[in-house]
């Protein structure tokens, strides 16, 4: 009604209203993080459905997560849209396929696997390769990368020596293991999940009746994240639009943290060369964070080294102001992450909310020692985008028998999924009521999250496609990315988890060289600026509070020989990107930390191997402006700093 209309576009500016009026057509929203590209999106859909300009069930919208997924759904609900489509690219690729794939090919769909691992151990087998974990993990990824960037088996060798990727195994061999991943996986007559959007996009192409049929059903199409599309993805949504180009696409160049995947920004920034009728739309006003989080985002980014043109985008905060985010070094991770905990208490205790809390890492593997912490400190906490989850045993056992009892259940019962999951679960041992604390307590929270997941389905799919095998392969691939069901507690993320989402406060932890940036980017400078957005992500998800931490050791009383990351040598207050020497403990009684003779970066400390490094004094990932006056503000920066930093006595700051 007419009586909606101010509603959604009061809570807007000018440049977002102006993408979210757009006639139908091709729209683009360059801009940075915070600055209400989703909002955008989210109330142009809301608007395009609400001026009758188009059939909410003809718009899909894509998302990178099934959490960003879920938002949408709900956020479009909220604004009187329900009925779109809000779904990963894989989500919206399995439904279309499960739909045409009897029509095309016989019999049902194959069924996804729950890891492609099985089946990449049975190709290095039969090359006679490796199959230790890491040697298995790395055909995985190679065999992902190629598949999303549309790159066969035959092709790989070429591909891989053109874009510099490298693994231990050789690039023949793995473009053998691929090909031989391939037919067993055919043979077994399974899918993995890059199979969903070539086999849909395949359909799509070679098949003009279905494509025709498609085509009358979605008309209209959004992307948020576009700068993480990858080639598949991209085919995927080629396919489905086909000549029209009824299409809105979003994103910052600056977030760009798959292309070790894929990812290809490009598509995004050349979006308006593309369509050159596109409404394209910039925006800089933040929303989201305050001025202090906003000027330390922007610190982040101009410290890069290139940007394409589309990412030179600079932060305007909006917000009042708030805390200067804080800077912290401990000994070890357990103290890093009992501070962490401690934290988080005081800020529940000021009255912030458990679920507007995250502590966000690079890999996977640091959320343990976190998860500790808040067990001994009894602060209830999810993990995110970790493995963990599905790895649980509860969780295994609960999908084993979820799986099992697909062929006998009742299709969609008399009380609905949530109560038959829940009856399949007491055989697991889910009880009404919860255990009083311990193990006990943790597996029921596991097993009531899956019940959750249920309910949340329930809520969102209509009544014919809710059945106990769509629960199934709900929960299956959301094991395989890695997006477990809500718990309420603190969020413990990845950074590439949490793209897209915001707390009021945000622990970045483990800022040490070799986790971020992360020990394989060293030397490579692509791969360096991509652990730069991701810290570039990492601070832009927080609202309010922003605290950045790191340990010299590993485990607790361990050797202190880690170096802080780079990064943080740009990050000084007046915005200036310059550097901070290294720092060389020193404890009372104890002689000074031996100092290598390999001659190392004058401003990070890292050792130099290239002669024209060594020549200047100055690693290639240093700005190249440290001139004397640099030097000498940067000595007062650091000695402010270092009253503003809460490090331990015997820490002393050495040139
Ligand atoms: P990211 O790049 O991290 O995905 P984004 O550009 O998608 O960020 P949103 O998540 O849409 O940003 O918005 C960030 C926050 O700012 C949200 O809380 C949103 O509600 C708020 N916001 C966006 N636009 C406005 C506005 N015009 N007025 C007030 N708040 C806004
Ligand atoms: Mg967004």
């Amino acid at each position: 009604s007419m009586a909606e209309q101010p509603r959604l576009l009061e809570g807007l500016d000018p440049e977002q209203r102006a993408a979210v009026i757009a006639p139908r057509g091709p729209v683009c929203v360059l801009a940075g993080a915070g600055t209400g590209k989703t909002r955008t999106i989210t109330h142009r859909i809301a608007h395009l459905v609400e001026r009758g300009l188009v059939v909410p069930q003809q718009v899909l919208a894509v998302t990178f997560t099934a959490r960003a997924a879920g938002e949408m759904r709900t956020r479009l609900r909220a604004l009187g849209a329900s009925g779109v489509q809000a779904q990963t690219f894989h989500a919206a690729a399995f439904r279309q396929l499960r739909y045409f794939w009897p029509r095309i090919l016989e019999g049902r769909m194959w069924p996804l696997m729950d890891s492609k691992f099985r089946i990449v151990v049975q190709a290095a087998n039969r090359l006679g390769l490796s199959t230790e974990t890491e040697s298995v993990r790395d055909l995985a990824t190679e065999i992902e990368w190629s598949k999303a960037s549309l790159i066969g088996p035959e092709q790989y060798p070429a591909a891989a020596a053109r874009t510099g990727r490298s693994t231990p195994i050789p690039p023949e061999q793995v473009g053998k293991a691929f090909a031989a991943y391939e037919e067993l996986k055919n043979r077994a007559q399974v899918l993995d999940f890059d199979d969903l959007l070539l086999h849909t996009a395949a359909i799509l192409e070679e098949h003009s009746e279905v494509a025709e049929e498609f085509r009358a059903r979605y008309r209209s199409f959004v992307v948020d994240e576009y700068q993480d599309v990858n080639p598949l993805q991209q085919r995927v949504l080629a396919a489905w639009l086909g000549e029209r180009d009824d299409l809105t696409v979003v994103g910052d160049a600056n977030q760009t943290i798959y292309s070790f995947a894929g990812a290809a920004p490009e598509w995004l920034i050349g979006f308006p060369r593309r369509f050159p009728e596109a409404t394209v739309v910039r925006l800089e006003r933040d929303y989201r964070s305050t001025p202090q989080v906003v000027s330390l985002a922007n610190d982040v980014i101009e410290a890069a080294r290139s940007r394409p043109a589309g990412a030179r985008l600079r932060l305007r905060g909006q917000r009042a102001d708030g805390p200067d985010p804080d800077f912290a070094e401990y000994d070890d991770e357990p103290a890093e992450a009992e501070a962490v905990a401690r934290k988080v208490a005081a800020l529940v205790q000021q009255g912030v909310a458990l679920s507007e809390i995250a502590v966000l890492f690079r890999v996977n593997a640091q959320s343990e020692v976190y998860e500790k912490a808040f067990a001994d400190a009894d602060i209830p906490y999810q993990v995110r985008g970790g493995e963990r989850f599905f790895a649980r045993t509860e969780v295994r056992q609960a999908m084993a028998a979820l799986r099992s009892a697909v062929p006998r259940a009742d299709p969609a019962g008399e009380d609905g999924l949530p109560a038959l999951v829940r009856a399949v679960l007491a055989e697991v041992g889910l009880t009404a009521e919860p255990p009083a604390g311990g193990a006990a307590r943790e597996r029921w929270e596991s097993l009531s999250a899956l019940v959750d997941l249920a309910e949340e389905l329930a809520e969102t799919l209509p009544e014919p496609d809710l059945d106990l095998a769509r629960y199934v392969t709900e929960l299956e691939m959301r094991a395989e990315a890695q997006h477990p069901p809500t718990v309420e507690g603190v969020t413990l993320a990845s950074l590439h988890a949490a793209k897209g989402l915001e707390w009021d406060a945000v622990f970045l932890v483990g800022l040490v060289e070799g986790t971020l940036p992360i020990q394989h980017a060293d030397g490579d400078n692509a791969a360096i600026e991509e652990e730069r957005r991701l810290l570039y992500v990492g601070v832009t998800r927080a609202r309010e509070h922003l605290h950045l931490s790191w340990a010299l050791a590993r485990a607790s009383g361990g050797r202190r020989h880690r170096r802080r990351s780079r990064f943080l040598y740009s990050l000084v207050p007046d915005g200036h990107p310059a550097a901070l020497p290294a720092k060389t403990k020193q404890r009372a009684g104890e002689s000074r930390t031996k100092q290598s003779t390999k001659p190392r970066c004058r401003l990070c400390a890292t050792p130099l191997s290239s002669t024209m490094d060594i020549k200047l004094g100055r690693c290639s990932n240093c700005p190249s402006d440290a001139d004397e006056d640099l030097l000498s503000r940067l000595r007062s920066w650091r000695s402010e700093r270092a009253k503003q930093l809460k490090v331990p006595a015997y820490v002393v700051f050495t040139d």
